[in-house]
C-alpha cells in the first residue's frame, strides 16, 4: 500500500511528484512518457523564468529535476483503471497493479481523433497528431494539415518552411487561429488554404499517398506525403471510475484538487481548471500534491 499513485508525468505531474518527494511521501509515479504535451510544442514563450525554450529543452529540465529525486517511475506504463474500493484506491496499468491511500490523477488530454477510414490504418505512416515531433519527416513533400485553430497553424508554419506545399483543410466555415499566424500562412506561396472541406478519407498503399476532401459539398483529391491532424483534444479521463466529470470529460476538482472521491486528487489539463497552460498545470500539480500530503496527515488509514 503506497502513500500515492501520481498517472501522468506531464508539467502537473511532474510537479505533484516533486513537492509529494519533498514530503517523503511513498510514491509511485505511473506514466505513459515523461514530459507530456510539453513535447508537443515548440517555442514556448510564457513559462516564468525562460523567455523562450523550446519544447523539448523544458521536458529535458522537467525530466532532470525528478531525476534529483529517488522517485519509482513507471514510464511506459499506462493505467487502465483507477477507482476507490473500500477505503484504498487501486490502480490498474498494461503492466501491474498498485494500491495507495491517495491518487493524483494528471494525465492531461489526448489528440481528438478525425474518426475517417484510414486514419488508423496509416497512423505513424504518414498520418501524426504532432507537426513537432515528425513534422521534419515530410520535408520536401506536399502535406494536408487538418484543422483551423493556433495548433493548426503552428503546424503550418512549421511546415512551409520546409514541405513543398502545404494544404490547410478546416471543417467549418473560418479559421480561428491568432491573426498574426494566418497572415503568415496566407502570405506563403506554397500554402493553400480551405474551409468548408470535411475529409471523408486517407488513402495510400504502403505509407500514405493522398487524401479525399469533400470542399464546399465537391469531391476532391490530393496527392500528400504527410497529414498533420491538428484539431484539438479531449481530456485523458476515461480510466478513472466514480469522479464526476463535466460534459466533456474533465474531472472537476475544488480549489484544493480534491474530487469528489475522498483520497482522489486531480491535477492539470485533465480537470475543469481554467486555463490549460504548462505555468497552471505545475501550480495545479503542487497544489494536489500538498493536498494529499494533508489528507495522509488527517487520515492516517487513508479513510
Ligand atoms: C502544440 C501545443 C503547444 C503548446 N504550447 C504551449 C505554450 O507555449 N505554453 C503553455 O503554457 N502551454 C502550451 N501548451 C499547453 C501545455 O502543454 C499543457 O497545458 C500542459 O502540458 C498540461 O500539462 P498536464 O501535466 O496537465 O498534462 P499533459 O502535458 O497532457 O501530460 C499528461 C501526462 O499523462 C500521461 N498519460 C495520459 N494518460 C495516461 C494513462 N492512462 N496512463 C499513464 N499515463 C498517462 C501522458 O503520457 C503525459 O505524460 C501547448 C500544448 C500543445 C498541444
Amino acid at each position: 500500500m503506497h502513500d500515492l499513485v501520481i498517472i501522468g508525468a506531464g508539467p502537473a505531474g511532474i510537479t505533484a511528484s516533486i513537492y509529494a518527494a519533498r514530503k517523503k511521501m511513498d510514491l509511485v509515479v505511473v506514466s505513459e512518457n515523461v514530459g507530456g504535451q510539453t513535447i508537443l510544442s515548440s517555442d514556448i514563450e510564457n513559462y516564468t523564468g525562460y523567455q523562450f525554450i523550446t519544447g523539448i529543452e523544458l521536458s529535458q529540465k522537467f525530466r532532470e529535476h525528478l531525476e534529483q529525486f529517488e522517485i519509482n517511475v513507471k514510464e511506459g506504463e499506462v493505467a487502465t483503471r483507477v477507482e476507490r474500493v473500500d477505503d484504498r484506491i487501486e490502480i490498474e496499468t498494461n503492466a501491474n497493479r498498485y494500491e495507495a491511500r491517495t491518487a493524483i490523477i494528471a494525465s492531461g488530454r489526448i489528440p481528438r481523433k478525425l474518426n475517417v477510414p484510414g486514419e488508423e490504418e496509416f497512423r505513424n505512416r504518414g498520418v501524426t497528431y504532432c507537426a513537432t515531433c515528425d513534422g521534419p519527416v515530410f520535408a520536401g513533400k506536399d502535406v494536408a494539415i487538418i484543422g483551423g485553430g493556433n495548433s493548426a497553424f503552428e503546424a503550418v508554419l512549421q511546415m512551409m518552411k520546409i514541405a513543398t506545399h502545404v494544404y490547410v483543410f478546416e471543417a467549418t466555415d473560418r479559421f480561428r487561429a491568432d491573426p498574426v499566424m494566418m497572415e503568415k500562412a496566407e502570405k506563403s506561396e506554397n500554402v493553400s488554404m480551405f474551409t468548408k472541406s470535411k475529409v471523408v478519407r486517407i488513402v495510400g498503399d504502403r505509407l500514405v499517398s493522398g487524401i479525399d476532401v469533400e470542399i464546399n459539398g465537391e469531391d476532391k483529391h490530393f496527392d500528400v506525403g504527410g497529414i498533420l491532424i491538428e484539431i484539438g483534444s479531449s481530456p485523458a479521463s476515461e480510466f478513472v471510475r466514480g469522479v464526476t466529470k463535466n460534459e466533456t470529460g474533465e474531472i472537476v476538482v475544488d480549489c484544493r484538487c480534491a474530487t469528489n472521491i475522498p483520497g482522489i486528487f486531480a491535477a492539470g489539463d485533465v480537470t475543469d481548471v481554467y486555463a490549460k497552460q504548462i505555468v497552471v498545470a505545475c501550480g495545479e500539480g503542487a497544489k494536489a500534491a500538498l493536498a494529499a500530503f494533508e489528507y495522509l496527515s488527517t487520515r492516517p488509514q487513508g479513510k
